[in-house]
């Protein structure tokens, strides 16, 4: 076998992807059709939770270096500011990253792309999937090389990171479902000064679209994203002067623009492959789903993709857990895709549609709700677990399961565990939990009552304890978290719960790692 995975695409997904399957000591291939790293920006938004998930991989302060924090949203119409989010306040609790990190997509893949050589790994560019074969027990691909000869690899697992056009996915017969939109897109690198919130994302929405301002790393330098005027929609080579006059228009005539470096058009779709595995092929990011860019989910969902199937691969790989372990990559991904298609689509129709009434509903209607609605502090935190992505859970997963009732208020099987800062020991210091947490590893969390010995799982490089006292140091921010004592928490390797309830039992445990996650060792054990 040439590799244990084949990696088809080295966009965002795929560099993810080798990432988290090198540092895992997985054997890995990554390829791409392209002479070398992309050089065009794309997506501009870092959530959150893509930032918790850099951090566990050594990249969090590099890419906080190079990029911009955006602190806040504002909503514009009529040039009026109508509402304004604040992140940080309202992700306070939530995340050590309560923000957009505003980091073009080029940046992004070039910190990942260096981090590969951490694993021993480099993308085989100008390389290119022709065909796949899938056999019981491995795949057979033929790859274009850059002298035009073809060669094949064999890999026990392909993963289709290769975007939109995947080839992994055409050569499966997988449906992407959907439909272009008919709106053209604008993306326009600027210096400009003008009524724009300054370090926050500002959107301006007006009659027939919207317009947002992304602040960059620099003086007066904004990323303007939106669409084409329908006047401009059909008309060959639009450049930037001709957006010149809608922009002014609807973010106000104080708007004035000193340069700009780059302008280009694009179109786009809304689409879900019918499948996200076939066999021994998967198909992550922008393969697997592709959506309207508002809200800045597109690159952030390959990421999480990535990270969700990777501890599986590694597990299954080393022979420490059955194949049927990877079913679950599929059960717990598409839910996730297909909501955020629903949403995004639904906003997007709402921002864009033509119709006068549209038109009326988005600058009078939407921007007074929002107004109103962004003003309480329980729906600021909901839009905030919404965009930066942490309040994705997989509750319906058959990986999720609760031994006891545990109080509607705490974290339930599925979700996400949320980020504390707490004592893990007596007599220690307050500590960054999600920095004590080992995410190649299971992490049990034992909270107020004695840890049990969890020698064997220990021993056989599978789990890691923490046991959580309850005292007056960390009483306030179990109760912030909404976490009852006695209680414990088994937590995946990705920090999502698997297994939860009130009183700890090994024999439990042992039982839902053997049984639900087809743990070969628990099974042993
Ligand atoms: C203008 C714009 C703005 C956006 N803004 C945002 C944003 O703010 N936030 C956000 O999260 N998302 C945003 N997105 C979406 C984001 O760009 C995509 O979701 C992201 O690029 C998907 O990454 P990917 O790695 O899955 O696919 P891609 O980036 O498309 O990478 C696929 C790779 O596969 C390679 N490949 C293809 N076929 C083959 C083959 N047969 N053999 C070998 N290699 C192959 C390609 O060369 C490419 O390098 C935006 C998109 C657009 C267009």
């Amino acid at each position: 076998m040439d590799a244990e995975v084949l990696i088809v695409g080295a966009g965002p997904t795929g560099l993810m992807l080798a990432n988290q399957l090198g540092r895992r000591g997985v054997r890995t291939l990554i390829i791409d059709r392209h002479a070398g790293p992309s050089l065009q920006t794309r997506a501009l938004g870092v959530q959150a939770r893509t930032l918790e998930i850099y951090a566990k991989l050594g990249l969090v302060d590099r890419a906080l270096e190079l990029g911009k924090v955006g602190t806040g949203a504002n909503i514009w119409a009529d040039g009026r500011l109508m509402a304004h989010v604040p992140l940080g306040e309202a992700g306070r609790d939530v995340t050590p990253y309560p923000f957009i990190l505003v980091l073009g997509q080029d940046d992004n893949e070039r910190i990942m792309g260096d981090k590969l050589r951490d694993w021993g790994l480099a993308v085989q560019w100008n390389t290119e999937l022709a065909a796949l074969q899938q056999h019981a027990d491995r795949v057979t691909a033929t790859l274009k090389q850059p002298d035009g000869t073809s060669r094949e690899v064999t890999a026990a697992w392909v993963a289709g990171c290769d975007g939109a056009h995947s080839a992994v996915r055409e050569l499966n017969h997988i449906e992407y479902r959907g439909a272009p939109y008919q709106h053209v897109f604008f993306v326009a690198d600027t210096e400009c000064t003008g009524s724009m919130v300054a370090d926050q994302v500002n959107a301006y929405l007006w009659r027939s679209g919207f317009h947002l301002f992304f602040p960059m790393r620099g003086k007066d330098h904004w990323r303007l994203v939106g669409i084409l005027p329908p006047d401009l929609r059909n008309k060959d080579d639009v450049t930037f002067d001709d957006v010149i006059p809608s922009l002014r228009g609807e973010a106000g005539s104080g708007l004035s623009f000193s340069a700009c470096t780059w302008f280009s058009t694009y179109r786009i779709s809304h689409r879900s492959a019918a499948r996200f595995r076939d066999r021994r092929c998967f198909l992550l990011g922008d393969a697997a789903h592709i959506h309207s860019p508002v809200g800045a989910q597109g690159m952030n969902t390959g990421l999480q993709d990535a990270y969700n199937l990777a501890w599986k691969l590694a597990l299954v790989t080393a022979d420490k857990a059955d194949a049927a372990l990877l079913d679950s990559y599929e059960d717990e991904r598409l839910p996730v895709a297909q909501r955020l298609l629903d949403t995004t689509d639904r906003a997007f129709r709402l921002v864009v549609s033509d119709s006068p009434v549209a038109g009326l509903l988005r600058t009078k209607v939407v921007a007074r709700i929002a107004s109103v609605a962004m003003r309480v502090e329980s729906i600021q935190k909901t839009a905030f677990g919404i965009i930066s992505q942490t309040a994705i859970h997989y509750r319906e997963s058959p990986l999720s399961e609760s031994a006891d009732r545990l109080p509607s208020g705490a974290p339930q099987a599925g979700d996400r565990f949320p980020w504390l800062k707490v004592k893990l020991a007596p007599t220690g210091a307050v500590e960054d939990l999600f920095e004590a947490l080992d995410d190649a590893r299971f992490n049990l969390l034992v909270i107020g009552q004695p840890a049990p010995p969890a020698d064997a799982l220990e021993a056989a490089g599978l789990l890691r304890l923490h046991a959580i006292p309850v005292d007056s140091a960390n009483q306030a921010a179990l109760a912030r978290a909404g976490i009852a004592a006695p209680s414990h928490y088994l937590l995946r390797p990705d920090g999502h719960v698997g297994l939860c309830g009130i009183r700890v039992d090994v024999a439990t445990i042992m039982r839902y790692l053997a049984e639900r996650l087809d743990l070969l060792e628990a099974a042993r054990t």
